[in-house]
Order: structure tokens, then C-alpha cells, then sequence
């Protein structure tokens, strides 16, 4: 581009703490420039690195980037943060919607009069929005029979499950039965979500609600396009959660919720203050800001009402949260020979008060606490442990009775809202974590960064590999673009055998090794692969080159957080509760599987899931929003531009505008693009032409040009679709 900046050329130039500002050029010095910037200073630049800055662009940005006349980095940017300031959250990236999270209430945009309106308009005719993007997965789905998708990314904090729930709740305005009053399927699919979100959800440094899990939304529609059921997929809960937390950080909001609840329900469940209990007094945060915690309360318990839980099983989950307050409040002092006793008269009542509440036999617990069997080929014995192994072992009991909670109630609600086995059509709705690297990176955020690779694999399959497979096959005129391919990472990953999964499946196994020796083994086996790193002077960290960046990992944990594994003491108590609930929680498992000792890897059970997801989401029409977070202070009105763009970059959405704007993004058959299009030519039915000569004669006579004509397709530019969509509307 630098050879149409002269002295006086409008241009960008890069900055250390803005990225880009705009300024002209007042001097050229053979491949160098001087620049006044708009913040009046003179800075030098190579011309190289000058982009021209439109003049001319309008004065509230536009409303697709494909429109800007210059199509670069800081003109993205810098359309994004004017949309931004004039409160324009929304901006398309040809079919992908960017979304910045306003961090204030624009209730305008969300109500039932607009959604009226964004029914069946085509996308573009109404200004950017979530609707718009259901409305086109909808009407794809209505109109060709497939499946669609949306996926919805971005890092924590940038507006994903917000803007889940507002696809859901479209969705099933659209699909919803109208005339029918209670519980119908697409108000438990809403009421989902806030049952999810107070038993998933907590304050993070991130963000105030932040979802501790990943989630899959499957709706299923009849023939007739109305919802006939719907299926919630969870992934990777953050067990850790339930019994460490760091300030200013909160536990799960249920615990908040319960301790809050009617004097009642606090005297039956002898709770009181929450600053009472390990388990939330690790923290100094106890209150949200315009939360109302006694409020919430009743309204989970009437969501899960709504999503068909019952009386007794609401009873029995609450007890089952504050049996979890009880346990982490059970401390250990040193008995005889390196054995741990109860620590006082406190822990002896919350242990009380903990096999109260699960219904279950104290001393049994208090054994499981201090104790572990231990099975040789020779005896079984009874090995007492020390205070701090108790403590783990307590901590490990926690997480575990809260993972099956959970669990629990994702798989109720899937069978309250039933699935439609006739279903031909779903629409599914991704919210799931995005990329993240933070100072220390532990097992959960590589399964994080693990699918998030997938998931960038899908997209660039998407966006890239199958279109340029497609316009090699129909012989069109198509320059090239190269695209970076991530394939290497995820073998690195996950490939079967010898990818870090199956070699940490191994060290699991294995019962000498360490995380030092799984590092050793990693620096081993991939000191020649491109995508991993051994740090300088690392022991046990490994460097994983990802799409997104690098991240570091620490592994010290991995081999732990990667075992699935119920202690035995802990399965025979539970399961032989009295509360049927809580006997429920833990099935008795087959003799065997009991007793080998088998572990069972979280590694590879997400691994799997994710593949299934993966394959789900292949055999749908995929639609992508992006989701941006504009600070980090959760503030509206700040506009950073660095981050702004490092998140525009990791969502893969610079990489898809170059690659947008160099493609045809639209592509029909001649017999799909006919079937559309005829009746704006209907000369053409009554003479006997060739596929193709029609459809170019449709093209010719409104006027369009730049589309190519494939093999058995026509290629359209972007904006084509929808040009020819008015035209026939008007007809
Ligand atoms: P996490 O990965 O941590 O779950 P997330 O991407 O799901 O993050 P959200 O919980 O959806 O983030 O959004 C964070 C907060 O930002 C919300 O609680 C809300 O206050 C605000 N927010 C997000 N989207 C919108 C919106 N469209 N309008 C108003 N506020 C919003
Ligand atoms: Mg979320």
C-alpha cells in the first residue's frame, strides 16, 4: 500500500500503547516517513508499515467490515471502537458477528418489539445482532433442512453466555408454542439457565458471573419448525472451585444463595454466616454488587421448579450444598503414630452435622476421612492418614459429591425437557471458554486451549480449507491465501499413541512417576516438534506454541487433575445413604470395575467428548459470533485497543476478514441459485437455456457484477446474496 502514501496522505501508524493512530504524513525520506499524529507529535515510520486512513469513511463507522474501503488492521480497529463509543455493539465481519460487551444495560436491544422485527428480515437489512444471526440459522434450517450452529466465543468476561441467552430466548420465540401456557419445552429450555448458572457460575477476577464450565445447547425443532425438545451438554466443571478459592474470587453462587435463604431453611440446614465456613472465608468477597442473594434464591428454587426438579429433590440438593459447607469445616489434629483425630468439638459437630445432612452413618465418614484401605497382593490393610493427607482427602470428598451434583442436575433437566427422537433438524448453541493464558497454567486451561485449537480448526476448515477445496474443484479464478493450519498442534495434543494425553495417561498409570518424570518424558519425546518448548532452567513447565500465542504450563498438578477417581470408603458410605437422593449420586458400580483400581482419565474422557462435539457440529451449518471484551475493568465506556485486538486475532477474526474479502463468500448451485432467484427473470422458464447461461442472465439483468461461474456453481461477493434477496422481495 505504501506506494500511494505521499507527503499529505491521511494514514495509521503503529503505537506502543494505542496500536495504531491516525496521522499525515508531513515528510518522506526515501523508505522512511515523518508523521504528525493527531496527538500532535512527530514520530518516524517506515512507509512499509503506513497504512492510509480513509477519509471519507462514514461518520458512525459501518456496519460490516467487508464495507470499509480499506480493509486492515487498524481500520478494523478503529471502525470497532467508533461503533463502540455511539453504544453500536454489533459489527459483521461478512457472515461472523462481532460483539463488544457494552458492560451497561441496553434493554432497547433486546426487547420483543425488535425481535418482531428482525423475524425473517435478511441479514444485513436491520442493523448487526444476535437475533439476526438466529434468524438466519433458523431460516437455513427451515428452508434447507440442516442442522445449524452457533458458536459463540471469546475470553472470559466478553459477553458469551449473554449472548447465549439471548439466541435462546429468540429461538424459542420463534419456535415456541404461542397459544400454550406452563411449562412448555422452551420455557425449561430458558429456565435452564439460571439453574446452571447458580450451581456453574461465580465470581472470578474476570468477570462477576463467570460460567466454570462449558456448555452445549442442542435444540431440537419438528417438522413445523417449533421446538420439540432440547439437550444441554456440559463440559469440564472447575471441581477445584468447590474448596479453594483466591480473593477477591467466590465460591459457587449456590453456597452464597443457601446461606441467604429464609430463616427456615437456615435453621434446618444449621448455617449461618457465610464467613463461617473454610470453604468461603478463603476469600474477603462474600457480596455482589446489585446482587440480591436471598432473591436468588427463591428464583433458582422456582427455575428449578420450572425445569421439572421436584420438592423433595430441591430439598435434597440444598442439603446436600451446605453437607459441603459441614465437610469443609471438619479439621484434623495429629493422633498417635502419624494419624489424624478430629481437631475439637467444632470439627465433631460439623461432622455430625455433615453425615446428618447426607444421611449417612458419622463414624463411617469420620473413618473415610482419617483412613485408607490399601490393597497388596498380600493383605488388605488400614492405613491411617496424617492431618494434611486427611485433609486432602476431605477436600477430594467435596469436590467429588459437588461434580455428581452437578451432573446430576444437567442430566434431570435433559430428561425433563425430553428429547424429540423424530427430530430431523436441531439448532445447536456453543458457549464454551475461550483461549487463555494467564501466569500459572495448569491441566485446565490446556483441555481450555486444547478446544479451543479444535474449535479454530473448525473455523479455519470452515472459512478457509473448504473454500479453497471447493473453488479448486469448480476451477475458479482464486488467488491462493495461505492460512495457518493448526493440525500440528492438536497432534501434538492429543494424538493416539504418543501425544501429551496418551503420555500423561501413561505416567497416571505408572505408580513411580511424578510430574517431574511426565516433563522429562514430554522434553523426550518432542524436542524436535515445532510446537513445544522446554523452557530455560525448566524442571516440570512445558511451552506449548498455540494458534494464539504460547503458553506455559505447569504440570505439578496434571498428573492428579487428570485422575478420576472415587475413593472406595467414600462410594460405600454414600451409596448406602438413606436419602435416596444422595444414594442416587453414587450408583454402586460392578464388582470389578470397583476393586481394580483402574483410573479413569479426565484427559482422555474430555478428549472424547470433544470429538463428539466436534462431530455434531461438522454435520451442521455453522454460524460464528465473536465476542470482545473491551477492558478489563468490566467498565463501560473504555475502549482498549491493544487488548481489543490481541482478542480479535486469537477469535480468528483478522485472519477470516483477509480472507473473506479475497473470496466469494457466498456459493450455490446453478439448480439452488435458480430455484431462488428465477422468478426475478421469469423469461428465462419459457425459453429452454442452460443452467448456467440463466443464472448469469439473472446477474446481467440486475446489474451485478464480479460473481464467477463455477462448474456447477455461481460464486457470489459478498453482499450479492442479499442484494438479490431485496430484489426478489420487491418483485
Ligand atoms: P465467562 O467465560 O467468564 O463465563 P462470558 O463470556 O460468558 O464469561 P458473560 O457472563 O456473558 O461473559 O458477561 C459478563 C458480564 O458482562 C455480564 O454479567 C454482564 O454484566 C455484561 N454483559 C455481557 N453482555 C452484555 C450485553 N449484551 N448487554 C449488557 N451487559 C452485558
Ligand atoms: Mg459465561
Amino acid at each position: 500500500m505504501s506506494q500511494d502514501i505521499n507527503v499529505g496522505s491521511h494514514i495509521w501508524v503503529e503505537d506502543p500503547e494505542l496500536a495504531w493512530i491516525d496521522g499525515i504524513v508531513i515528510n518522506t525520506n526515501g523508505a522512511e516517513a515523518e508523521i504528525q499524529t493527531s496527538d500532535v507529535r512527530t514520530v518516524t515510520a517506515k512507509l512499509s508499515k503506513l497504512y492510509p486512513k480513509d477519509v471519507e469513511a462514514p461518520a458512525g463507522g459501518v456496519d460490516d467490515m467487508t464495507k470499509l474501503s480499506y480493509l486492515h488492521e487498524p481500520a478494523v480497529l478503529y471502525n470497532l471502537a467508533t461503533r463502540y463509543e455511539i453504544n453500536e455493539i454489533y459489527t459483521y465481519c461478512g457472515n461472523i458477528l462481532i460483539a463488544i460487551n457494552p458492560f451497561r444495560e441496553l434493554s432497547h436491544l433486546y426487547d420483543v418489539y425488535l425481535m418482531e422485527r428482525y423475524k425473517g428480515a435478511q441479514l444485513g437489512e436491520l442493523k448487526p445482532h444476535v437475533f439476526a444471526i438466529a434468524d438466519v440459522a433458523y431460516r437455513a434450517m427451515i428452508n434447507e433442512g440442516k442442522s445449524n450452529s452457533i458458536m459463540v466465543s471469546g475470553e472470559s468476561g466478553a459477553g458469551k453466555t449473554e449472548t447465549t441467552k439471548m439466541l435462546m430466548r429468540y429461538l424459542a420465540y420463534l419456535g415456541g408454542h404461542a397459544a400454550a401456557e406452563g411449562r412448555t419445552v422452551e420455557r425449561k429450555v430458558l429456565e435452564s439457565n439460571p439453574v446452571l448458572e447458580a450451581f456453574g457460575n461465580a465470581k472470578t477476577v474476570r468477570n462477576n458471573n463467570s460460567s466454570r464450565f462449558g456448555k452445549f445447547v442442542e435444540i431440537q425443532f419438528d417438522e413445523r419448525g417449533q421446538i420439540s425438545g432440547a439437550a444441554i451438554r456440559t463440559y469440564l466443571l472447575e471441581k477445584s472451585r468447590v474448596c479453594q478459592i483466591s480473593d477477591p474470587e467466590r465460591n459457587y453462587h449456590c453456597f452464597y444463595l443457601l446461606c441467604a435463604a429464609p430463616l427456615e431453611d437456615i435453621n434446618r440446614y444449621k448455617l449461618g454466616d457465610p464467613k463461617s465456613f473454610h470453604y468461603l472465608n478463603q476469600s474477603s468477597c462474600y457480596e455482589l454488587v446489585g446482587v440480591d442473594d436471598a432473591h436468588d434464591y427463591l428464583a433458582t428454587r422456582k427455575a428449578m421448579d420450572i425445569v421439572g426438579i421436584s420438592e423433595n429433590e430441591r430439598e435434597a440438593i440444598f442439603r446436600v450444598v451446605a453437607a459441603i459447607l459441614h465437610l469443609g469445616n471438619i479439621t484434623f489434629a495429629r493422633g498417635e503414630e502419624d494419624s489424624s483425630i478430629l481437631q475439637d468439638d467444632k470439627s465433631k459437630f460439623h461432622l455430625q452435622m455433615t453425615a446428618e445432612l447426607l444421611m449417612c452413618d458419622s463414624q463411617a465418614l469420620e473413618v473415610a476421612l482419617c483412613k485408607r484401605v490399601m490393597i497388596t497382593p498380600e493383605e488388605i490393610i488400614k492405613r491411617s492418614l496424617d492431618p494434611l493427607g486427611a485433609t486432602v482427602s476431605r477436600d477430594g470428598l467435596a469436590k467429588t459429591i459437588y461434580s455428581r451434583l452437578f451432573d446430576w442436575l444437567v442430566n434431570k433437566i435433559n430428561v425433563s425437557i425430553g428429547q424429540d427422537p423424530h427430530s430431523k433438524c436441531l439448532i445447536g448453541v456453543l458457549d464454551i471458554y475461550g483461549f487463555e493464558s494467564f501466569k500459572t497454567n495448569s491441566f485446565e486451561q490446556f483441555c481450555i486451549n486444547f478446544t479451543n485449537e479444535k474449535l479454530q480448526q473448525h473455523f479455519n476448515q470452515h472459512v478457509f480449507k473448504m473454500e479453497q477445496a471447493l473453488y479448486k474443484s469448480e476451477e475458479i479464478d482464486w488467488s491462493y491465501v495461505e492460512f495457518v493450519d493448526n493440525q500440528d498442534v492438536l497432534d501434538l495434543i492429543e494424538k493416539k499413541p504418543g501425544g501429551i494425553i496418551s503420555l500423561l495417561d501413561e505416567a497416571c498409570m505408572f505408580p513411580k512417576s511424578t510430574h517431574e518424570t511426565f516433563a522429562q518424558k514430554l522434553y523426550q519425546t518432542f524436542k524436535d516438534h515445532r510446537r513445544f518448548v522446554k523452557p530455560k532452567l525448566a524442571r516440570s513447565e512445558f511451552t506449548v506454541v498455540h494458534y494464539a500465542g504460547e503458553v506455559q504450563y505447569q504440570s505439578d498438578q496434571f498428573l492428579d487433575k487428570n485422575k478420576d477417581y472415587v475413593v472406595p470408603e467414600y462410594q460405600d458410605m454414600l451409596s448406602a445413604s438413606k436419602c435416596s437422593f444422595v444414594a442416587g449420586l453414587f450408583p454402586l458400580l460392578p464388582e470389578e470395575t470397583a476393586k481394580s483400581g483402574k483410573f479413569s482419565s479426565i484427559g482422555s474422557r474430555f478428549k472424547l467428548q470433544l470429538q463428539q462435539l466436534m462431530d455434531i457440529l461438522n454435520s451442521t451449518e455453522p454460524h460464528y459470533i465473536r465476542c470482545i471484551k473491551p477492558n478489563n475493568e468490566l467498565k463501560p465506556e473504555i475502549f482498549e485497543n491493544v487488548n481489543v485486538l490481541q482478542q480479535l486475532r486469537s477469535g480468528g477474526v483478522l485472519e477470516a476478514i483477509r480472507v473473506k474479502c479475497e473470496g466469494f463468500p457466498t456459493h450455490r448451485t446453478f439448480t439452488e441459485f435458480l430455484n431462488r432467484f428465477a422468478t426475478l427473470a421469469p423469461e428465462i422458464l419459457e425459453g429452454n437455456y442452460e443452467e448456467n447461461v440463466a443464472c448469469k442472465w439473472i446477474m446481467e439483468k440486475m446489474g451485478l457484477s464480479r460473481y464467477q461461474m463455477g462448474k456447477t456453481k455461481i460464486f457470489l461477493r459478498a453482499g450479492h446474496m442479499s442484494e438479490l434477496d431485496a430484489r426478489k422481495a420487491k418483485v
